[in-house]
């Protein structure tokens, strides 16, 4: 079998995302990019009950290699998403929170500074039919230079080295969403200002030290 490994963590994920709330369903898609070969989640099975036979393996140019069942229809997207990008796995949910952001603004901006961890503000971009070269458009603009993007009327999009770091980015977009949402109910949030994002970026860069005893 094919990329038998990328299609076991498809599965692996794929449950993690249901268990975790971020996917009721079949609302949401996994990939796995390796070398010119895509594993893709396949359409019309809830993520928790996938099986590796049943993950479609293409290339990034979207000819299938190796056939289980029908790619997500979302498959456009995560192809369009590693011709742009140098992404190793791409990950699309409808999580609640992040769909709440994406249906009344035009980005998510940061008041946590662990939005850095995202590339800073958050893009929605422009509605766009799922599954249609025009929503894959749309989600590359929105994602330059970024780790995460929002989709319009629709969820989050996000992207890593590898499936851990693109699934821990879509928990960690999902919460940022939520602070930000729940923020809202209480006040006006207070945004992080260019040189507090700067000073976040320079206190990373140089961590404290902590002599020990004897010193
Ligand atoms: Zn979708």
């Amino acid at each position: 079998m094919l990329l038998a490994e990328q299609r076991r963590l498809l599965c692996e994920y794929g449950r993690r995302a249901a268990e975790t709330g971020l996917v009721v369903g079949t609302a949401g898609n996994l990939s796995i990019r390796a070398g010119d070969l895509v594993a893709v989640t396949p359409g019309g099975v809830p993520l928790d009950r996938l099986e590796p036979g049943a993950c479609p393996v293409l290339d990034v140019e979207g000819h299938l290699v190796e056939s289980g069942l029908q790619p997500s229809s979302e498959t456009p997207m995560h192809l369009a998403v590693y011709a742009s990008t140098g992404a190793r796995a791409v990950v699309h949910t409808h999580s609640v929170f992040g769909t709440v952001v994406a249906t009344t603004m035009t980005e998510l901006p940061p008041i946590h500074y662990n939005a850095l961890l995202l590339g800073g503000t958050v893009q929605v971009a422009d509605y766009a039919t799922y599954g249609t070269p025009e929503l894959a458009d749309n989600v590359r603009a929105a994602l330059a230079g970024r780790q995460a993007a929002l989709l319009a009327n629709h969820g989050g999009v996000t992207i890593g080295d590898d499936l851990d770091k693109a699934f821990e980015a879509t928990r960690l977009l999902e919460w940022l969403c939520e602070v930000y949402v729940r923020a809202k109910a209480v006040g006006e949030p207070r945004v992080l200002t260019e040189e507090q994002l700067a000073a976040v970026v320079q206190r990373a860069l140089q961590p404290p030290t902590f002599p020990t005893r004897e010193d």
